[in-house]
């Protein structure tokens, strides 16, 4: 009989730490990679740091996967995943070489989320994104080139639409953004960055405490609002709301919204609203043998009646879990049950600085440079995984142990 196979769908931040996760568990059993492999397929060849694809400087935001995977002795391949066969335990994966079917023997489902793009007219002819690393990379060559675009009412203009987090976060950065596009053009004067939500205030979930500090920032930042509006399309050139409102705009990037890897939806279970598989606290999906799923694609009920959430918060623990449990679901072992007790959010705020908040009810903590410090921390190192090439560091990442939350970071100090 050859190896069994644990097979982890996605090289997020789930699939990386799964994957992870589970060559250190085998390695600590002293169990080799010819009894037990640990398989790996993503769309591409890099863990993608996609909490960054907001920044302007994009270089630092993959990491090759064989810099991570390789010492630890993690086997991945560059496909994509077409489809899963429960009931035969194999997944169809696309890739260079054509179609393949791989079977397995634990299977962790961490193919992420993505964007909701309803059917806008022009949106998507139109629409750029920073939902995956193309996406940010797209909207980082149409800025560069608007130097050579004609000039016209919306050139210096950007249109974000979504104010929760992630638009936030994109908004913030267009400021700068648009005037470097300007000086490349030798250009100066105004440029214009409107943040629109339907919703009647922005970051709805944020709460009374944190919402006044990002309104700070935004006004600090010359970003415009327009709440308690819905595009109804776009052309390249401008933008109109329900509002009878038409803004020229030469970018218009689409941030409203979230949904699990449709993949999910096909496993045949239920999924919640955001489309995502019930896991229990071991990770297991409810309603399937032998399955695993963790981060975006994944609910868990958390312990204080919340759940988890789209996060790289969430799915960097929610993934080291799945990948030990893995192992120890199909070697008869005790699995772990995962309990996250903490909960915090940190808003990149762009030259403003950043905000950190604490608690479901997102309590303000710390504000301005103090908390674009830890934000730094966070996007710089902590989600970043061990690029030394040394196997014992990176497999000592993967225990599956909760992290304490960041600290805030002294000026000028060391985390
Ligand atoms: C701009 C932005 C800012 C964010 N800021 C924060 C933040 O500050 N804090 C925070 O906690 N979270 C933040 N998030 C959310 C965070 O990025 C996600 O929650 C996190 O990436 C989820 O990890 P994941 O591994 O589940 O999915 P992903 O990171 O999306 O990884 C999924 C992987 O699966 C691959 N894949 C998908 N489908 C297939 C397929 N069919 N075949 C092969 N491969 C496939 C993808 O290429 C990807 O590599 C932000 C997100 C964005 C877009």
């Amino acid at each position: 009989m050859g190896a069994q196979r644990i097979l982890v769908l996605g090289g997020g931040f789930a699939g990386l730490w799964s994957a992870l996760s589970a060559a250190r568990q085998l390695d600590q059993l002293g169990i080799g990679p010819d009894t037990i492999e640990v398989l790996l397929i993503n769309r591409d060849a890099f863990h993608g740091l996609r909490v960054r694809n907001y920044e302007a400087d994009l270089a630092p935001l993959r990491v090759p996967l064989e810099a991570v995977l390789g010492p630890a002795g993690v086997r991945w391949l560059v496909g994509e995943v077409g489809s899963i066969d429960l009931a035969a335990r194999t997944v169809i994966v696309l890739s260079e070489a054509g179609p393949q079917s791989l079977p397995y023997d634990r299977l962790v489902f961490a193919l992420g989320s993505q964007l909701l793009r309803p059917p806008v007219p022009g949106l998507a002819e139109h629409g750029f994104d920073v939902d995956t690393y193309g996406g940010a990379s797209r909207l980082a060559d149409h800025l560069g080139a608007l130097a050579e675009r004609p000039e016209g009412p919306g050139r210096f203009t950007a249109v974000v639409v979504g104010a929760g987090l992630t638009g936030i976060e994109a908004a913030c950065e267009l400021p700068a953004r648009l005037r470097a596009a300007q000086e490349r053009a030798g250009l100066a004067g105004p440029v214009r960055v409107v943040l629109v939500d339907h919703n009647p205030q922005v970051g709805s979930d944020m709460g009374e405490s944190a919402r006044p500090v990002i309104e700070e920032a935004l006004a600090a930042l010359g970003v415009e609002l327009r709440l308690g509006v819905r595009v109804e399309g776009l052309d390249g050139s401008e933008i109109r709301f329900d509002s009878s409102e038409v803004i020229a705009a030469d970018t218009v990037i689409w941030c409203a919204g979230m949904r699990a890897n449709p993949l999910a939806a096909g496993c045949g279970v239920p999924t919640d609203a955001l489309g995502r598989l019930a896991v229990g606290a071991d990770l297991r999906v409810e309603g399937l043998s032998g399955v695993f799923a963790a981060g975006d694609s994944a609910r868990l009920a958390l312990e204080d009646g919340h759940s988890t959430v789209m996060s790289c918060q969430h799915g960097r623990p929610m993934g080291r879990f799945a990948g030990h449990n893995a192992v120890c679901d199909l070697l008869g072992l005790p699995l772990l049950p995962l309990r996250i007790d903490w909960y915090m959010t940190i808003l990149d705020l762009g030259p403003w600085g950043a905000l950190y908040t604490e608690g479901w009810d997102r309590q303000v903590v710390a504000t301005g440079e103090t908390a674009k410090r830890t934000k730094r921390l966070i996007n710089g190192e902590r989600i970043v995984p061990p690029l030394s090439g040394d196997r014992a560091e990176i497999l000592a990442a993967a225990a599956p142990v909760i992290q304490r939350p960041p600290p805030l970071q002294p000026q000028g100090g060391q985390p």
